[in-house]
């Protein structure tokens, strides 16, 4: 079979159909398509949060058309009251169709609802046979006013779930906001160097980027739909210009972060979801002059090696 040749394209030209279809219905389409062969991921969004939260607008997953392009998506369920929807979001017929994987964990702002209970329930819950493939998120979040003893109760829950990851040799999903130096202390306190993770929608120093990736050989960096936002600071253009490609992770963090961009199919203004993590892959193209497909491909493939899937 012919292999399929694919071009580099300036993306103004690509079809947006494409983009979110997986192929154009027009016979005669002018514009430049990167071909079905190229697969893309959401190495992380919240399900859970978009089929329960008011401005989703009772959002249905099943109802969602994703391109044919899209591979895939791990959700992460970090809120202990919602853990129980794991087992409705995740049905075998839903993993086999529509490529679901997740993650259980206490994301640092519901450091309230951690405890022992919350600790053993997702110990119980890791399980790479129901699709449930690491810890998180999970993390440190300095990011609004907080009190001496948040920030105790936050690295509290942070190290326990560090310890369990290491325990069970799963990748972390880590949320880092505001907190990145202690961040990078207690990950060298609890995981050692090989550890797969997962630092999510990365918006601190790329000097500390830098110590994090150099420091720790299977961790990978996450980037978000901020980078398409108009008004994108600086940071964060340094960090797209300095994330090498052997460490990107495309995610949407969906419902959060509208894309800026317009590919993806825009389904509300209110939220986002898992299918426009193509939006961070056409940013991230053309802010580093690579090939789109060179990004969709690598970064697919990252994803894949951080979940083992
Ligand atoms: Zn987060
Ligand atoms: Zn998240």
């Amino acid at each position: 079979m012919a292999e399929q040749v694919v071009r580099d394209v300036d993306v103004r030209s690509v079809c947006s159909d494409f983009l979110y279809d997986g192929s154009c219905s027009r016979m005669m389409c002018p514009r430049t398509h990167i071909g079905k062969s190229i697969f893309y991921m959401d190495s992380h969004c919240h399900l859970d949060l978009l089929t329960t939260w008011d401005k989703c607008g009772g959002f249905q997953f099943d109802k969602l058309v994703l391109p044919s392009n899209f591979a895939g998506c791990v959700t992460n369920f970090a809120f202990p009251r919602l853990h129980y929807l794991l087992h409705d979001l995740l049905k075998p017929e839903q993993l086999m169709r529509k490529k679901i994987f997740s993650t259980v964990g206490c994301h640092p702002k519901k450091f309230r609802e951690f405890n022992m209970s919350v600790l053993h329930e997702i110990e119980c819950l890791v399980l790479k046979e129901s699709g449930v493939v690491a810890i998180g998120e999970c993390g440190l979040d300095f990011s609004n006013h907080v009190q001496s003893f948040e920030v105790e109760r936050q690295k509290q829950a942070f190290g326990a779930q560090m310890r369990l990851a290491a325990g069970k040799n799963v990748p972390i999903v880590i949320h880092c906001r505001d907190a990145e130096e202690i961040t990078f202390e207690m990950i060298h306190q609890y995981l050692d160097t090989q550890h797969k993770i997962h630092l999510h929608c990365y918006t601190g120093s790329v000097s500390v980027m830098n110590r994090f990736i150099s420091s720790f050989k299977n961790l990978k960096i996450g980037l978000t739909n901020i980078i398409t936002k108009h008004d994108v600071s600086s940071d964060v253009i340094d960090i797209v210009r300095n994330v090498p490609l052997d460490r990107l992770l495309l995610e949407t963090d969906s419902p959060h972060f509208v894309p800026g961009n317009n590919y993806g199919g825009r389904l509300s203004t209110m939220f986002s979801h898992p299918g426009q993590a193509i939006n961070v892959a056409v940013k991230f193209h053309q802010m580093n002059n690579l090939k789109l497909k060179t990004v969709l491909n690598i970064s697919t493939s990252n994803c894949k090696y951080m979940y083992d899937l």
